[in-house]
């Protein structure tokens, strides 16, 4: 295959088409029209191959996380996932794995009615770059900046899973087969929060999703937000499959820094405790309270009502 059959096979797998894409791939720019009332959240993140995924990953798995990635960031400021460019790097391309990476992608972007509307095809060292645009009512964006003094502390699904698994595939460690199946699943194939992430607009008063480890994550919204938290470890949602795979103190260590979880966290007001439950259930989707925001400047990790001492330090690139 040349490089625009390739183009145009994996653009043949796509089955969303909509009404506000008055131009997609095939020219030199795309062309999309935003209702009056919207405004446009925009975000991109690259995939390295043996970097960002192990080298052994399906192609299904790689299409998937490529767009799920996105579309949870896309999440994190509550806006709805409307289109996506796609830029491929890889050394060769067999039709087989196209097809696979083409698989994976589209499911997901059928999923969330997300259309690709142009990309870019190179050769080198695989690596996917993604940038996926989502539509948000004016001034209604959940930032990283909102959270205040009292607010509640969730998040939304467990923590730590997907770190395991990479644990699991970099140093075969010891994990029964049941468990190995779900958290791989949770690695490879992470469910962005966005219908509930679009439900929090107006309730909650920040968010973020965690790709670096809840301890990160939640130090990014108290910066920005000029506040302090306290968090209780005991209250850290952790799956039947973590707990029974690890140590409690090795599960918290995984739930405070592992990266890739990619569950939402966020802060509300008290008084939303109510209408957050009423959301929760609509949506099927559980959330925790973990802690509460305070004007002390750092994150205080308290375990049985004394100060938590285990070792925090979130992903970093550098
Ligand atoms: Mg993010």
């Amino acid at each position: 295959m040349n490089e625009f059959d390739i183009i145009q096979h994996f653009c043949s797998f796509q089955t969303i088409k909509r009404s506000d894409v008055i131009l997609g791939s095939g020219d030199d720019c795309a062309i999309i029209t935003v209702p009056p009332t919207q405004q446009v959240a925009i975000t991109m993140d690259t995939l390295i191959a043996g970097v960002h995924f192990p080298l052994n990953t399906s192609a299904y798995d790689i299409g998937y996380k490529s767009l799920a990635v996105n579309l949870s960031d896309l999440a994190a400021m509550g806006a709805e996932p409307a289109w996506v460019t796609f830029a491929l790097t890889a050394p060769h391309i067999e039709k087989s794995w196209l097809e696979e990476l083409a698989c994976g992608f589209f499911n997901l972007a059928t999923a969330y009615n997300v259309q690709l509307i142009g990309g870019d095809l190179t050769r080198g060292p695989l690596s996917i770059t993604l940038q996926a645009q989502g539509l948000i009512t004016k001034g209604k964006a959940l930032t990283r900046s909102g959270a205040k003094v009292g607010d509640l502390i969730y998040v939304s699904g467990t923590l730590g899973d997907a770190a395991l698994a990479l644990e699991y595939l970099q140093k075969s460690i010891n994990i029964k087969l049941s468990n190995r199946e779900y958290l791989l699943t949770k690695l490879n194939r992470p469910q962005p929060q966005v219908n509930l992430a679009k439900k929090l607009q107006g309730i909650a008063t920040a968010a973020i999703d965690i790709s670096d480890g809840l301890a990160a994550d939640l130090s990014h919204i108290l910066e920005k937000s000029q506040v302090g938290a306290i968090v209780d470890i005991q209250q850290l949602p952790l799956s039947p499959a973590l707990r029974e795979s690890v140590s409690l103190e090795k599960a918290i260590y995984l739930a405070l820094n592992g990266g890739d979880d990619y569950e939402l966290c966020f802060t509300i007001p008290p008084s939303q405790k109510a209408l957050l439950e009423t959301i929760l259930a609509e949506e099927n989707t559980p959330a925790y309270c973990i802690g509460q925001v305070t004007h002390s400047m750092h994150l205080a990790l308290e375990f049985n009502g004394t100060p938590y001492k285990g070792l925090i330090h979130g992903y970093q690139h550098f």
